[in-house]
This record gives structure tokens, sequence and C-alpha cells, in this order.
């Protein structure tokens, strides 16, 4: 099914800044106080703010998220201290209090000129103009302030978070059309029912990597498109960016009985599946969907999800070869290449983590095909801890971690290899730890942005 909510709900993304600031400014305070000589009464400020903010948007979070909040600043350390001689020092305070008042646009415009400085640049009004951007919801130049304090900051206090409103900045940026929304929202109801037209005969659709064969050639067109572009992903995930060099064939039966019909090994409740055969030499690569949903409607789930999916599959299959891939890894890896972050399996994961129900690292990484005792769980939190790993240790080097799990590595020393851990007995746990943080800290946020309570203050 698709999920639409990411990025398309302007009040609520809002709703959820507002509810999120106070930790979110103090941390980065506490960030730059650490990095820059100077900024003692930075800590004064960023005390200000704590206690100042929630007052001022009383109406911006829940009880509960404010409560959490709360628990967040105590857990935070002392800020360092400062000298009080900065020179442009009170007009960052002035800043600041433009972006507690709810004056967004002035506090933006006063910060990213103290950042800008010819004379004296002062990377860390960034983040006071990054604040203001959420508030205003322009996520992208939000995420250009967070980026150019990256740059400028390598202080390591506060990064993580820093890094992390960066990723949800961009992921509530308007995507590039064509890009990352899921495929179906795309069309309009007029192709909906064109493409859900089962015509007499079979078309077929070629391209530089496939042959799709369907019963109608507007959605055999839509489906190499759209396996296109997963293609891309899936490379960028597990190839480290190399091209495949392979064609696959793919068949979109008109609906689920055709599709059982013939796609061989398919399991009753699937939606998609793939093969990979080798037959005198030759392989075949196929894939098997189904054009038409239960109520005879254009299936959205074939376009959105099961076509990159099943592709992932595909080529994690032959990449792996006769090596075993982890099935938490091929399941996390064929979700990861749909195109949209789903949320619903973040929210699960976190919620699950954050209780007495979660499956713990050390069991998630070794569960087996056919013994999965919670499937949503399961794929759930092999998503979260994917994205976790992706997000911290970047594309490049989780790609070369596959390789060294393909190449037969234990899959606990390839993490610790690419995560530049010193060897420890308690590694696991402490992974599962951070990894926990940050899949509540996503569960919380994705609460925020479905709550009705949190709307925009002023
Ligand atoms: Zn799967």
């Amino acid at each position: 099914m698709p999920r639409t909510e990411t990025a398309r709900a302007p009040a609520v993304w809002l709703g959820a800044m507002l509810a999120l600031a106070p930790p979110a400014l103090l941390v980065c305070w506490q960030g730059v106080t650490a990095d820059e000589s100077h900024g003692g009464p930075a800590s004064q400020a960023a005390s200000q703010s704590s206690s100042s903010q929630g007052a001022s948007h009383p109406s911006s979070a829940p009880a509960s998220q404010s409560a959490e909040n709360r628990g967040h600043l105590t857990q935070l350390p002392q800020l360092s201290k400062v000298s009080p001689d900065f020179p442009d020092f009170e007009r960052l305070h002035q800043a600041l209090r433009l972006l507690q008042a709810g004056h967004y646009a002035e506090a933006d415009r006063l910060a990213a000129a103290l950042a800008a400085d010819a004379n004296h640049p002062m990377p860390r009004a960034w983040l006071v103009a990054a604040q203001a951007r959420q508030y205003l919801r322009q996520f992208p130049a939000a995420a250009e302030a967070y980026k150019s304090f990256l740059a400028a900051s390598d202080t390591p206090v506060g990064r993580e978070y820093v890094q992390r409103q960066l990723s949800l900045c961009e992921a509530a940026a308007e995507p590039p059309a064509g890009d990352s929304s899921l495929p179906s929202l795309r069309l309009t109801a007029q192709d909906r029912k064109e493409l859900a037209v089962v015509e007499a005969n079979e078309v077929v659709q070629t391209s530089e990597h496939f042959i799709v064969t369907a019963r109608n050639a507007k959605l055999a067109k839509l489906i190499d498109q759209e396996a296109e572009s997963a293609l891309k992903r899936v490379c960028g995930l597990i190839l480290g960016g190399q091209e495949y060099p392979h064609r696959v064939r793919i068949h979109v039966w008109v609906d689920r009985k055709d599709y059982l019909t013939h796609a061989s090994g398919a399991l009753n409740w699937s939606g998609g599946s793939f093969t990979l055969t080798r037959d005198a030499g030759v392989v075949n690569r196929r894939i098997d969907l189904a054009q038409l949903d239960g109520k005879k409607a254009l299936s959205l789930a074939t376009i959105d999800r099961a076509t990159p999916h099943e592709l992932c599959h595909l080529v994690v299959a032959e990449f792996f070869g006769d090596a075993p891939c982890p099935l938490f890894l091929s399941e996390a890896l064929a979700m990861l290449a749909e195109p949209q972050l789903d949320n619903d399996r973040l929210l699960l994961a976190g919620t699950a983590l954050a209780g007495k129900g979660k499956i713990p690292l050390a069991d998630l990484l070794i569960v087996e095909a056919g013994r999965i005792d919670k499937p949503d769980l399961f794929y759930a939190e092999s998503y979260s801890f994917l994205l976790y790993l992706r997000q911290r240790m970047g594309e490049k080097a989780l790609a070369a971690m596959i390789e060294n799990v393909k190449n037969g590595s234990p899959l606990a020393e390839a993490l610790q290899r690419a995560l530049h851990s010193p060897e420890d007995p308690d590694f696991l746990k402490l992974l599962q730890a951070a990894w926990e943080k940050y899949a509540i800290d996503q569960a919380q946020y994705i609460r925020a942005l479905r709550s009705p309570a949190t709307k925009p203050a002023g």
C-alpha cells in the first residue's frame, strides 16, 4: 500500500519541528560552544531557550512529547565555558530571541548574515538560520544551512543530531519530479484507469536492462521506467554504483491468479517474485508481477513496491552467488530499494525497540527464512537497522561491508570493521543501544508528524 504522509502535510511537519525544537537547539548550541573558542553567553542563551521556548509554544507539542523533550534536556552535559568578548554575540543572541518569539524570517536573515559575515564569519549562526527555515517549512534552504554548519565545524559533539535534522529536512523537501516519490502518486485517475485495461494481446517493451511483457502497452512502459530507476538505487546500494551488465525479463500477469499460475515457486501471499536459474550455461533472470489488485483496479503495490523489491532480491541473489546472504540483509536491501521511506515500518520498529516485544539485534542478524516468529516486526527492524547503518557509515562503506559479508566475513566482524569500532566483546550490545536510540527518536518524530495535536504555533 502506498504511504504518502511524508513531506506532504505542511502543518504537521511544522508542528513536529516545533515539538522537537528545544532539544535540537540545545544540542546544536552545545556542539558549537565546544567547538569554538568563544561563546560563553551562548550557554546562557541555550539554557534560556530550553525553558522559554517551551513556554512560548505551549500548544506545539503534546504533553507526553513535552515530557520526553524535558527528559532529553536533562541528559545533556554542561555547556562549555566561553569568553564574553565575542564581538557579534549580542546580534546572535538577538537572532535567537527572534527565533524564540516566532519571528522566523527575521531570525533567519540576521543569523544567515552573521554566519556568512566576510570579516567575522560565525558558522554556528547557521543553526539558528536552519531552525528558522525549518519553522518556515523552507526545507531545502534549512538543509543548506545545516550543511554549511557541518562544513564549517568539525566537532563531533551534536554533529549526529545536526546530521539527523539535515536528513529530515532533505526528506521533507519536495522530491524532484520523477525522482524519489512513489511512482503511483504521479498517476492521475485517468492514468490509473488506462493502466488497468487488459488488452487483447501481450506487448513487449525492451530497454537497456529489461524486457517487459504485459497486456497493456502503457503499463509495460511504466514498469520498465520504474525498474530502471530502481536498478540505479540497487546498484548504488550493492554494487558501489557500478553498472549492471545484464538484462532481466519482467512478466506482468493480469491478476494474482494469473500470476500464481505462471510464476514458478511464487508464494500464495506474495505480490511478486523473482527467479534466477542457470540452464546449460545461460543465466535466466526473471521477475513476475501482477497488473491488477483484488478489486480489479491497477495494483499500486506492483508499481511502488514489488517491482523494486523483487529486482533488488534478484541482484542480491546473483551478487552473493553461492555465498549465503543473511535474511535480514537481503530483505532490508529490498525494502531500501523502494522509492520512498516507509514510515509505518520505522514506527513499528521504533515502538518495539522502546518496549518489550523487540527482536534483539543478535537474534535479528541470524533469523532464517521460514523461521520468522514475528514477520512484520522482523521486516520493520531489519529495515530500520539497515537505514541506521547507512546513515552512520554512508552508502559506499555499506556497499564495502556487504561485499565483505559476501566474501565470507562473519556479520558481526564486518559490521565492526565498517564502523571502525575497536575489538569489544560487547560490540553488538553497544551497537544495539546506538541503533535503538536512533530508531526510538525516529519513531517519536514520525508520531509527532502524525499527531493532530502538533499544530504550528503563532
Ligand atoms: Zn522480500
